[in-house]
């Protein structure tokens, strides 16, 4: 191994080439340790190169020693795809050096940007051309493009621009033998050939590293605006859905629903981004949220005034047909953005509550309520005392199902049964209902197992032969995605 790492220093720059001496070093935390801190692994070394060519030839020093690769960006992923395993033997190649943006083509309504650009960096870069990119997650100020691309990354804009794959027109790639693809083309139609690029996003760096990406960009729109409503009942929820969808059309950039207990989490652990809650209480004494929460936003190529009219419309008709208790609506940006901050606010709360074993699931979204119900009901025969924090993107069918293990079952040999029996109980009714055990974080370490246990043989099979026929070396991180 001091043969490679010498030739990594030689490559890179002493500076650039990290050495952890164990896993629990503090220093090396950010590279070693996953957002959750579910996963500490130990790598061999950390690299950081600064250019395609850069790290091209750190594939290619690593396929000649046998020693594997993990793609890095942001480290914000939540299935532990990022970070090495405990072996000390991997190298982490970490994209944040590759920094730039390198265009910004507004005829072509298109930009280009490395891969280790934070993903608000790229949204900031595309408002200074008075353009919209429309990916937008609560990590946006920390997870990169490439990592966007690398997970196929969803968020709160999916319902109407589609997920990070919708968003990207071409791709430079690092392959398994350290040579480039230069991909980089703004085109929106491109029959010539299979279609490596929709390959490589989501393949969670397992068939090539992403080293810049052509994104697609939107015109900005003229107005917006954002509301809450509370509902009594999931089918209220996808009724009122409905009944968006029918009066803004194209209009309804995002449809999110929030459980009254993630909502509770919100107010213990972060009550100032509760306090827009209070625009849904009929009093102040009674400050328990909703059964469910919707937020709606609507985005106007008019105005603000437009937009709020519109949506003004959609309430009073929920309103009037019981489909809404309550609802309050944003009429300026400040507003707005506490409607989001009481959404985004959730990961945190429920990282600060404790343990949870999470889901990231998919289903049809006429099939949520009847997902959701026998979900609960399997899970509280079986642990009266367990809690399920259930939010999510509603309009895309993705909700993150977690549930806080009881007392007796939150650690050790409990905990570990607890989990396998949840997450047997969550993706039997997942796949009885046509659903996906992940809807957007991907599969990392996480779900493997279950992917061997759950996708199709003739899925998997095809998988395989691919990632063979890119990485027969199995360079590029192994153990991650496939059984
Ligand atoms: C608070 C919070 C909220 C979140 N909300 C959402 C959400 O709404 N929707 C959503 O989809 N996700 C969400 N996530 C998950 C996460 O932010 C996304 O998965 C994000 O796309 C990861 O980007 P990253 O740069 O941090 O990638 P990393 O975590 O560094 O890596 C993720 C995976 O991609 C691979 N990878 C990274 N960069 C590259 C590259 N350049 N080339 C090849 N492979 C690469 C890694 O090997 C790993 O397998 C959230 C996370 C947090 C912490």
């Amino acid at each position: 191994m001091t043969t490679l790492l010498n030739a990594l220093r030689d490559l890179l720059g002493q500076a650039q080439v990290l050495i952890p001496q164990r896993a629990t070093d503090a220093e090396f935390s950010r590279y070693q340790t996953d957002w959750r801190g579910r996963y500490q692994g130990h790598a061999l070394a950390i690299v950081r190169p600064a250019n395609a060519d850069e790290v091209a030839a750190v594939v290619r020093l690593c396929a000649q020693h046998g020693v594997s690769i993990v793609p890095q960006g942001g480290n914000t992923g939540l299935v532990g795809g990022g970070v090495p395993d405990e072996s000390g033997r991997q190298v982490v190649l970490s994209l944040q050096r590759l920094r730039q943006i390198r265009e910004v083509d507004p005829a072509n309504l298109s930009m280009t940007a490395d891969a280790g650009c934070l993903l608000a960096e790229v949204q900031q870069a595309a408002a200074e051309a008075g353009l919209l990119f429309p990916l937008s997650l609560a990590s946006e100020g920390s997870c990169t493009i490439g990592g966007n691309l690398a997970t196929n990354a969803g968020g709160t804009q999916v319902l109407r621009y589609g997920t990070a794959r919708e968003l990207c027109l071409g791709l430079e790639v690092v392959t398994a033998n350290g040579e480039i693809w230069r991909g980089l083309k703004g085109l929106r139609k491109d029959n010539s050939g299979y279609a490596l690029r929709d390959l490589m996003i989501g393949s969670e760096g397992t068939l090539g590293i992403i080293t810049a990406a052509t994104l697609r960009l939107y015109p900005q729109p003229k107005g917006q605006t954002t509301a809450l409503l509370s509902c009594t009942s999931l089918s209220d929820a996808i009724k009122l859905l409905q009944a968006a969808r029918a009066d803004l059309d194209a209009g309804l950039t995002a449809c999110e629903v929030m459980g009254r207990l993630p909502l509770q989490l919100v107010q213990g652990h972060q009550p100032d981004a509760a306090k827009v809650l209070l625009g849904l209480q009929a009093t102040t004494s009674d400050t328990t949220p909703a059964a469910w929460t919707v937020l709606l936003e609507n985005a106007s190529n008019e105005s603000d005034e437009h937009a709020q009219q519109r949506m003004q419309t959609v309430l009073q008709m929920a309103m009037d047909s019981g489909l809404v208790q309550m609802a309050t609506l944003a009429v300026n940006q400040t507003q707005q953005q506490a409607m989001w901050q009481l959404r985004e606010s959730i990961p945190l709360a429920e990282r600060t509550e404790g343990l949870m074993v999470k889901h990231d699931i998919g289903v049809p979204t006429s099939a949520i309520p009847d997902f959701v119900r026998e979900a609960d009901q399997a899970i509280q025969t079986r642990w009266p005392q367990a809690r399920i924090v259930c939010f999510g993107h509603l309009g895309d069918g993705n909700l993150h199902y977690n549930v806080q293990p009881p007392p007796s079952q939150g650690q050790g040999i409990g905990l570990t049964t607890f989990e396998s029996e949840v997450n047997r109980l969550v993706f039997d009714e997942v796949m009885r209902h046509g659903g996906t055990l992940s809807a957007e974080h991907g599969v990392g370490r996480l779900r493997v197992e279950e992917m061997g246990r759950r996708q199709s043989v003739t899925a998997l099979a095809m998988m395989k032969a691919i990632k063979l026929a890119l990485d027969p070396g199995n360079v590029l991180n192994p153990g991650r995605v496939l059984p």
